[in-house]
């Protein structure tokens, strides 16, 4: 696998939050992590129906139009009785038209597997694909997950998306009543983190 050998990486995303976990995550191996939005990138669109589909399609427009390495990620929570769902389409499902909506999309979750008669415990796991590519086209892929259940009603004022539905295994608390450092200790971005940076960082 190819390492990571200059100082400069382009994170390819538009979220200032994910930009500055990045660098925090990087800065122990001398990266300096530049924005999409710093170099005026425009936003591809994310037509792959897999997490590395698309994290691929953002990594590899960044890498071809800065010449720089650039690193991207896509994320999501599969749902084993909605077949997968939402995967792909987890922030899809939160969209409003003018905002997002959490709780809708959290409502729906449940909506929908009560309509399906899912039996308990209702397993799901948490994903993350970080995509690391070079302007040359090659890129390395690592996958990170957090297995878990999908509890009713929410619990929890912590972390952000479908966090108070999710109860990762080996806790009774779901990932909104977790603490951040905690959950960034086990989370599925963490997983893929950890071997970003022993595949190519160390
Ligand atoms: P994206 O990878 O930024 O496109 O976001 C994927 C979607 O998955 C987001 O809308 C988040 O709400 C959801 N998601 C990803 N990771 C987490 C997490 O750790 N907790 C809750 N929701 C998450």
């Amino acid at each position: 696998m190819r390492r990571f050998e200059g100082d400069r990486l382009l994170v390819a995303t538009h979220n200032r939050g994910k930009l500055e976990e990045i660098a925090a995550l990087l800065a122990p191996y001398q990266v300096t992590c530049v924005g999409a939005s710093e170099l005026g990138l425009e936003e591809p669109d994310e037509t792959e129906d897999s997490f590395v589909g698309n994290a691929r399609i953002k990594a590899h427009a960044a890498a071809r139009s800065t010449g720089l390495p650039a690193l991207a990620d896509d994320s999501g929570i599969c749902i084993d009785a909605l077949r997968g769902a939402p995967g792909v389409y987890t922030a899809d499902w939160a969209e409003t038209g003018s905002r997002r909506d959490f709780v809708a999309a959290m409502t729906r979750t449940w909506e929908e597997l009560e309509r399906a008669s899912a039996p308990e415990p209702r397993r799901a796991q948490f994903c993350c694909t970080l995509v690391l590519a070079w302007p040359d086209g090659v890129d390395a892929v690592f996958e990170g997950v957090m297995p878990g259940r999908i509890v009713w009603p929410m619990r929890g004022e912590q972390g952000h998306g479908y966090d108070p539905i999710f109860q990762p295994d080996g806790f009774e608390i779901t990932f909104g009543e977790m603490d951040r450092w905690e959950k960034n200790r086990i989370s599925h971005r963490a997983d893929a983190f950890r071997k970003l940076i022993s595949g190519c960082f160390t």
